[in-house]
């Protein structure tokens, strides 16, 4: 199992306030503090989900320049993690930059002192170290047998309303060679941000049409790591949108042939795909994508959306939805409206329900089948029957968006304008900037961080796909 560490934005800020203080006063003084966390299971990585910091009271411990603890304190912050059910996590800093090793010091107080009565936790211990420059590092204190084995975390990653910041183990995950294959594209955004690109595992749940193109984009800049979802096989109906899609194609799963493209226009030195041919609310496919560092929703069902809306929230993977509706004048015959829009969904911003992209009812309805059931069809209103039009020239703009928005997400400095939601409508020819909150009332803002805790009731445990349609990729 692959270590990892996601903070919330909060949780973030508070820590390296407080244990960078004295650094940013011009004083060489190390802190500590405790924090809480829960974990977020994929298939091949375990991440501790922070969004809880125990802040040290009066006496709770001394500075020396370096820093130490008081039992006290180590009771408190335990008690706290068994009363909440979570595990505990101990957070120092070091005068340096970039990640950071551990001293004998380090290890002596996190594996002899705290690995053990954490442990009451029935939770590993998550020790955690920043640096001057607010960079995170961190490692998971393991038992195997009798021992304590420290497991050095792949990154740390901070979900914010603005920026997403991804700090990684070199060592670990190391960073790609610069490549004349990508000269313009690290031309265009830096050698940091391309070393940030290329080492994500980046998720598509749908490679239709918007999805092939999705994956288009992300396989030519330099993306290592691609996990691709979706159950269903292409049929004729599909080549006149699907990038990848020709006549021999069909009958083939939507995977495997956008994964053999990527792999052809991949600009990485190696790319790994990882296909998963099942629909995202079954339990192995849910899991690969708890594995993403990002994910792209491109489908239009309800369901599938409600399970990356607890990805987003729940476990911290920041996700990327789009969509396209088309209405044709019937009695002329001529296209009246178009419009697409595309959306980034974490905590910090709107989840899919409040913005309208599904509603709880359609997802019973797709649940127990009635949502593809023509006769109980025909009796909806009209913006819940959903319709099929569309053509690959609108699939290309929503594909844009959205690798635009994750693009934006993972670039964006302090000053950029926050952009939640872009809404094009093709016949106006305009298109809007959205940013708006979750309604007061909307259960996902409870299942912010709470990682493992909250994933759906509704999710199918075995390998094998359900019956199609299920998934309906756009
Ligand atoms: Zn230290
Ligand atoms: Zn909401």
């Amino acid at each position: 199992m692959n270590s990892e560490v996601v903070f919330t934005s909060e949780a973030d800020s508070i820590a390296s306030q407080h244990l960078l203080q004295h650094f940013r006063r011009d004083e060489q003084q190390e802190d500590l503090c405790f924090a809480l966390w829960r974990p977020s299971t994929g298939q091949t990585r375990e991440v501790a989900l922070i969004n809880e910091i125990i802040l040290p009271g009066k006496g709770d411990r001394t500075l020396h320049g370096n820093t130490s603890f008081e039992p006290g304190y180590l009771e408190r912050a335990i008690e706290t993690a068994c009363k909440k059910k979570a595990g505990l996590a101990f957070m120092h800093s070091h005068p340096s930059p970039g990640w950071q090793g551990m001293s004998g010091p380090d290890v002596e107080a996190e594996r002899d002192v705290l690995a053990y009565p954490a442990g009451a936790t029935g939770l590993p211990l998550v020790g955690l170290t920043i640096g001057t420059d607010g960079y995170w590092s961190g490692r998971f204190w393991r038992k195997t047998g009798r021992r304590m084995r420290c497991c050095w975390c792949d990154k740390i990653r901070a979900v914010g309303p603005q920026s997403y910041k991804i700090y990684f183990n070199d060592e670990i995950v190391q960073p790609p060679a610069r490549k004349e294959i990508l000269k313009r594209t690290f031309d265009t955004w830096g050698r940091t941000s391309q070393d940030t690109i290329a080492r994500l595992n980046v998720g598509i749940v749908g490679l239709g049409s918007v999805g092939c193109t999705v994956a288009e984009a992300i396989a030519r800049i330099g993306v290592a790591q691609a996990t691709l979802i979706d159950p269903d096989k292409i049929e004729k109906h599909n080549l006149d949108r699907l990038l990848y899609g020709t006549k021999k194609d069909i009958g083939k799963l939507k995977v495997d042939v956008a994964a053999r493209a990527m792999k052809s226009h991949a600009t990485a030195e190696k790319i790994r795909i990882t296909t998963f041919p099942l629909s995202i609310h079954n339990q192995t496919a849910y899991q690969a994508a708890l594995d993403c560092d990002i994910v792209f929703s491109c489908v239009d069902r309800p369901v599938a959306r409600d399970v990356l809306n607890y990805i987003a929230h729940a476990h911290l993977i920041p996700v990327i939805d789009g969509g396209v509706a088309v209405e044709t004048d019937s009695r002329q015959a001529n296209l009246f409206s178009a419009h697409w829009r595309a959306h980034i969904v974490t905590p910090y911003h709107q989840c899919m329900r409040c913005n309208g992209q599904y509603n709880s009812s359609m997802v019973v309805m797709e649940l127990d089948g009635s949502l593809d059931n023509p006769s109980y069809i025909s009796d909806l209103p009209e913006e819940e029957r959903g319709t099929n039009q569309n053509v690959f020239p609108f699939s290309l703009s929503v594909a844009g968006m959205e690798t635009n928005l994750m693009l934006r997400y993972l670039l964006a400095a302090d000053w950029w304008p926050l952009v939640q939601q872009q809404d094009c409508q093709f016949v106006a020819g305009e298109m809007r900037i959205i940013n708006k909150e979750c309604h007061m009332h909307c259960s996902f803002r409870q299942r912010r961080a709470q990682g493992d805790r909250e994933n759906p009731s509704y999710l199918i445990k075995g390998e094998k796909p359900l019956t199609t349609p299920e998934l309906h990729a756009i």
